[in-house]
């Protein structure tokens, strides 16, 4: 019997002991992080004064917090205990992360796209900030923004909330709820969900024990992409291979023959559209359907058959803004080998629908 009882006493201080331990692994973790507090970033080299700058170089500093005159130079976060990220680029989520990072902030970041959205706080006691999570930007076609891809309102609503939330209790001392964690907003199911995040690197470039990220880049370079959704003008073609709006309005007034090409998807073509055009979705060239091709090679046999030469009809191609009908033209060199396609004479519209309704017809609804 006392030897049952030295055993279950011997247990008790046992799991006393493991408790203390654990809780001094604990200080020594947090005294540790402690230590590793960032230096103080790097001075950026001194800037021309605005007077000098061109108004896209003021644009360019300006995005990279850079601009003399709002006397920033990446540390204008010192002066603040928390930091909300509501921007709209990867670009920017970079540049706010790495300031937040160098200048010691916690980040709060928000975004959303369409009916979804996801939220988190990066760089809290020891938590993963941005780079940890996310070390290499995406190829900067692959990303789908909210001018492009369209966002309802209500959505950066719901997360600007809970932002606010996460701000607020940051700032009281109370702690935040989805540092480490984030949390996945389906505004179309209705779901809100939690999920664990990858702990903070050892190697990050900006957060870990060795950083090479020691102030702030050009985050534009970095990311291949401007820190803007709403002018990212894509210069994938020379200007040979391209029209204005107003010259083409011109050959459309004097009735030389062509065929005009949509490549918007099938729901903004549905929004508005040019009658005469002809409408094939820039995915169903990329991926060479069959049927859309059978039915530009009909257009383009049609046009031949009624022009006057017989010589092939010159294509133009037009979406919204004026980039993807010009990935659109280099999809459709690339189909050369195809009958009908292999003297295709390929030109897209500068600016899109866009600048259509801009300088030719203002009626043309914009969106
Ligand atoms: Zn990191």
């Amino acid at each position: 019997m006392a030897a049952q009882e030295d055993a279950a006493a011997l247990l008790d201080e046992i799991a006393r002991r493991e408790e203390e331990l654990a809780s001094l692994k604990r200080r020594l973790a947090a005294a540790l992080a402690s230590q590793s507090e960032p230096e103080p970033p790097v001075p950026l080299p001194p800037l021309l004064p605005k007077a000098a700058l061109s108004r896209d170089e003021i644009l360019r500093y300006s995005r990279q917090l850079l601009l003399p005159e709002l006397g920033v130079r990446g540390q204008l976060l010192r002066a603040y205990d928390v930091v909300a990220d509501c921007s709209d680029n990867v670009a920017t989520r970079y540049l706010v992360n790495d300031a937040c990072v160098l200048a010691g902030r916690p980040l709060v970041s928000a975004s959303a796209l369409r009916f979804e959205g996801q939220l988190t706080v990066y760089h809290h006691d020891g938590g993963p900030c941005y780079r940890c999570v996310f070390p290499r930007p995406p190829p900067a076609e692959t990303v789908t923004n909210c001018s492009d891809g369209g966002v309802l309102g209500v959505v950066p609503g719901v997360l600007g909330c809970v932002q606010a939330l996460e701000v607020l209790k940051i700032a009281a001392g109370l702690g935040p709820a989805y540092s480490g964690s984030m949390l996945l907003f389906d505004g179309l199911g209705g779901h809100f969900r939690r999920i664990r995040l990858r702990r903070r690197r050892p190697d990050c470039v900006v957060c870990g024990q060795q950083p090479t990220v020691t102030r702030l880049q050009d985050y534009e370079a970095f990311c291949g992409s401007s820190a803007t959704d709403k002018c990212r003008a894509l210069k994938l073609l020379s200007p040979e291979e391209r029209i204005s709006v107003t010259d083409y309005k011109r050959l459309l007034d004097a009735g030389a023959p062509h065929i005009l090409l949509d490549v918007r998807p099938q729901v903004e073509v549905d929004i508005c559209r040019l009658p005469h055009a002809l409408h094939i979705p820039l995915s169903h060239l990329e991926r060479r359907d069959a049927n859309s091709l059978k039915l530009l090679g009909k257009a383009l046999r049609n046009g031949r058959r009624d022009s006057q030469e017989g010589a092939a009809l010159p294509v133009y191609v037009i979406c919204k803004q004026g980039n993807d009908s010009q990935k659109a033209v280099r999809a459709l060199q690339s189909l050369k080998a195809v009958p009908e396609l292999d003297s295709l004479a390929v030109q897209d519209v500068v600016g899109g629908l866009m600048a259509w309704a801009a300088k030719i017809d203002g009626a043309f609804p914009q969106y």
